[in-house]
């Protein structure tokens, strides 16, 4: 949308008790030139405006639009794929950073329903067939009608209240015919955090007095694996941030990371983590202290919750060189 939305990200945690199963990636029968896990901008063929959640409300029945493209959160999507044919879930990353409502048709399910994100659940009106049309644009189908496709109303961007199927820059679903209001692209993207903790010069300079200097220590090596010298110790006072341990019981933050330049350890946890989880935890902060955001990828280290992946996934390289060219 027009506003970038900043409130959202003062200080990034994951939290110990929710419990998500690691899944392997699922490769098999997946649509031409998508990937599992990735997350996009999708663009129409007609309008060249970009699939957008109003305003980025993060609520059931918040409308879905055409907006210009502006590199806003509420214009990401990760892909899910569900296996069999060709079959994906979009999760909105304004919604719980991907992790909550998805592209969703509001019923009934037919000719011009209006599209808009609600909780993940009702898979009829949720599960998308994704198909290429050629030359890299793809028609998006609902999987429960495949002739219902996703598609948007005329060039203009669209709004929060205007949901019909006239209604300028709206999204809705109508019968496919192969125009191009309703074919897409899907341009990779990443969503990086709107804080520079990173020097000019390409440099995470730090400071240190945590005790899990070994895990730090290690942290450090696998991000600097990508670009050599990225996070560097420093004692001198340039801008530099501050890596340290506290002790808290009454929260389920294990670490946390903020815009002032802070990585804060809760001794609480990691005492009585095993050394991979620890390694994960600083792996994770530090990925936040390099810009990058939460994502829908369970083989990442910028995955929330509580798996311990303590190896940068292909996503986690992809969205460091994404970050490492804005520092
Ligand atoms: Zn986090």
């Amino acid at each position: 949308m027009n506003k970038r939305i900043f409130f959202r990200v003062i200080v990034l945690c994951f939290a110990l008790f929710i419990v998500i199963q690691c899944k392997n990636t699922v490769n098999a029968a997946e649509t031409y030139g998508l990937t599992h896990q990735y997350m996009y901008n999708i663009r129409n063929r007609n309008s060249g405006k970009c699939l957008n959640v109003n305003y980025g409300t993060d609520a059931n029945g918040t409308n879905v639009n055409q907006y210009t493209f502006d590199e806003s959160y509420e214009q990401k999507f990760s892909l899910e794929y569900l296996g069999g044919d060709r079959t994906y879930k979009l999760y909105a990353f304004c919604s719980e950073e991907g992790y909550s409502r998805v592209l969703d048709v509001y019923r009934p399910l037919q000719n011009n329903a209006n599209v808009d994100i609600w909780d993940d659940g009702d898979d009829d009106a949720q599960i998308w067939r994704i198909v290429h049309e050629g030359n890299g644009y793809y028609s998006i189908r609902l999987a429960y009608n495949t002739n219902l496709a996703l598609t948007a109303y005329g060039t203009s961007n669209g709004g929060g209240s205007g949901t019909s199927s006239t209604s300028a820059g709206n999204v809705f679903v109508s019968n496919y015919t192969g125009a191009a209001n309703q074919q897409w692209s899907f341009e990779r993207t990443t969503a990086l955090l709107t804080w520079d903790l990173v020097a000019p010069d390409k440099h995470l300079y730090y400071v240190s007095t945590t005790k899990y200097l070994n895990e730090l220590n290690t942290a450090i090596s696998k991000w600097n694996n990508v670009y050599s010298g990225l996070i560097v110790s420093s004692f001198s006072n340039i801008s530099r941030i501050t890596i340290s341990d506290i002790y808290e019981e009454n929260s389920n933050v294990v670490g946390t990371t903020s815009s002032t330049g802070t990585i804060k350890f809760n001794t609480y946890y990691l005492d009585n983590y095993d050394a991979d989880s620890r390694l994960k935890t600083c792996i994770h902060e530090l990925g936040h202290a390099l810009k990058l955001h939460h994502i829908r990828d369970f083989a990442s280290v910028m995955y929330p919750y509580s798996c311990s992946n303590i190896f940068l996934s292909p996503n986690d390289i992809w969205n460091l060189q994404n970050a490492y060219v804005r520092y």
